[in-house]
């Protein structure tokens, strides 16, 4: 259903629009490719992505790579892959990297201004002169180098001639500014670095904060949207583009990140997760990373769905992950088909069931969706349940299989346990039953009430397969909260992920990587990327519980 009430920033937009101050809606996508999108990312691609779409406007896909220490091209094309598969389309592809000269020329027309100043103290004394919120910041002893000096110095700076840290390039603000941003920024580093683009032709690099007003500025961004953390550097985005010549005048606007409970969002926790092999990688399905919610069973229209319902705000806030579940849930129950598939396997032989007789059952492929049509069931004497649905001893409320109990077996039959054979250390080995044969389909011939209901798959086809059960990869639910005294990785979950053995229905052998389904009395479940005809492997998507309260 259509929203009634506009957010702040489709107000804005509106406004601009009707006072004729924007005449075409420009908005960017800013990734530094240092890692790969996570669900929070997701939430700011909707946004700049949605408000283009929303306003018939264009957005550009941008790659904030002006830091050549950590960017590498794997991310790149990740982040590509990532947003595509989102369902986005950027109207433009675009490097920061590819503006490093005119950044640069913009440096050199700061200098000759004089609101720029090559300081040679070292980056302690730098850090000590900055002040602090109740301390006004000191002037660098070489605030007041002439333009032509500053010049030289810059320009030897370019050309590699000093060191790293042995000097940067300064604005000329104020170092009395409340505002801690405004304290003479510095603009330019010396880092001799290979760039994943441009190699080794600059050792000097701009700041983040120095390129990001200009980069919107050369790609006619009309709203630069970022999250709140920015909102102070504001005047400093603005300063800039009041003091060179730039082709056009973007605006930022700020809105409230993306936290997720029992998850942990930034790049650099992510990364160590990666790198010191607690999963197995970027998509792994515990990740909240974009890859790994694909891996997981995750559809785009439901991340989609997710980011539309969580709303744009000023205020940071936690959202539930169970929110996200459920926007899956909801799609996979009216889209998946469902299936049989049998974790921990009890084999059941039904003792009055002639040998050779096997019966094609029809059963249902989705009852939420009459088109998705059937398939048909082999029965035979031979079948497995799972272990958890029999009990020697049944407490009060167990409704499923023990010794002298009737259940139903989905699509099939009820079935009575006569006997439950164990094996010298007491285990429940094989289950001995007896079938109604009047019963076919499920409904017993004298309408006797039979609460249970068990899926099952029959010895001789059920296939071999994995299952990987998941659960919350931390067991804190903000990690805020977490003892100072402590790391984040002392409150991941050792119970995230369980490997089992199951026996699946035989059309599941054919699933092809990335295929979901609903497992009764399970969850749904998605076909790994590792899957084969041979061993099929799924994960664990989402459970069929919804613990989502509105
Ligand atoms: P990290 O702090 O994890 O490194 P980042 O913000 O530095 O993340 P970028 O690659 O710079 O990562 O992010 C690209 C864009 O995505 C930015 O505009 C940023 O504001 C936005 N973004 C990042 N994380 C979130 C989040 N949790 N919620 C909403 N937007 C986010
Ligand atoms: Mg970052
Ligand atoms: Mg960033």
């Amino acid at each position: 259903a259509p929203r009634k009430s506009l957010h702040f920033l489709e107000e804005i937009i509106t406004r601009d629009l009707e006072e004729g101050k924007t005449r075409e809606v420009v908005t960017r996508f800013p990734p530094e490719p240092n890692g790969y999108l996570h669900i929070g990312h997701a939430k700011s691609i909707c946004l700049n992505f949605g408000l283009a779409e929303q306003f018939g406007g264009r957005c550009n896909l941008r790659f904030d790579d002006t830091n050549p220490a950590k960017e590498e091209t794997e991310y790149v094309r990740s982040i590509q892959e990532d947003v595509r598969w989102l369902g986005f389309q950027w109207a433009e592809l675009r490097y920061a990297s590819d503006y490093f000269a005119q950044f640069h020329a913009w440096a050199v027309e700061l200098i000759r201004k004089g609101l720029a100043y090559v300081d040679s103290s070292s980056p302690e004394e730098i850090r000590a002169g900055r002040g602090t919120l109740t301390r006004p910041g000191s002037l660098s002893p070489y605030r007041d180098r002439s333009v032509e000096e500053n010049l030289d110095l810059f320009g030897r700076m370019t050309r590699g001639e000093f060191d790293e840290g042995a000097c940067v390039l300064r604005a000329k603000i104020d170092m009395a500014s409340p505002n801690l941003n405004l304290r003479d920024p510095v603009l330019y580093r010396i880092l001799k670095r290979s760039h994943h683009r441009t190699g080794d032709t600059w050792c000097v690099y701009p700041m983040y904060d120095f390129a990001h007003g200009f980069e919107d500025a050369i790609e006619g961004v009309t709203h630069s949207i970022c999250t709140l953390e920015f909102q102070d550097h504001r005047p400093l985005y603005d300063w800039f583009l009041e003091h060179v010549s730039v082709p056009s005048r973007p605006r930022q606007f700020e809105f409230a990140r993306l936290n997720l409970s029992y998850t942990v969002m930034s790049k650099r926790r992510l990364l160590e997760l990666v790198t010191l092999g607690i999963v197995s990688g970027w998509d792994d399905p515990r990740m909240p990373t974009i890859s790994g919610l694909r891996r997981r069973g995750y559809t785009p229209s439901s991340i989609r769905r997710f980011c539309a319902e969580i709303g744009v705000a000023r205020a940071d806030s936690m959202v539930e992950i169970e929110l996200l579940q459920h926007c899956l849930r909801e799609e996979l129950n009216r889209t998946a088909l469902r299936r049989m598939a049998v974790l921990r396997p009890l084999k059941v032989v039904l003792e009055n069931w002639p040998e050779d007789r096997v019966d094609e059952l029809p059963a249902e492929n989705n009852p939420e969706d009459p088109g998705a049509g059937s398939r048909t069931l082999a029965f035979g004497r031979e079948l497995y349940i799972e272990q958890d649905d029999f009990r020697m001893d049944p407490p009060k409320g167990f409704f499923r299989l023990s010794p002298g109990r009737e259940v139903r077996l989905k699509h099939a039959y009820l079935i009575t346990c006569r006997e439950a054979v164990t094996d010298e250390a007491g285990q429940v080995t094989e289950l001995r039953c007896t079938v109604d044969l009047d019963s076919r389909g499920g409904d017993a011939p004298d309408g006797r009430k039979v609460k249970g209901t068990l899926h099952w798959v029959r010895a001789q086809d059920g296939v071999p397969a994995t299952v990987r059960l998941y659960d919350h990869l931390f067991t804190l639910r903000d990690l805020g909260d977490m003892d100072p005294d402590k790391d984040y990785k002392d409150y991941l979950n050792p119970a995230s992920l369980t490997e089992l053995p199951a026996l699946v229905e035989p059309a599941l052998a054919q699933a092809a990587p990335g295929e979901r389904f609903q497992f009764l009395r399970h969850g749904y479940f998605c076909a790994d990327g590792d899957s084969t005809g041979e061993h099929p492997l799924f994960n664990l998507t989402v459970s069929l519980k919804d613990s989502w309260a509105k």
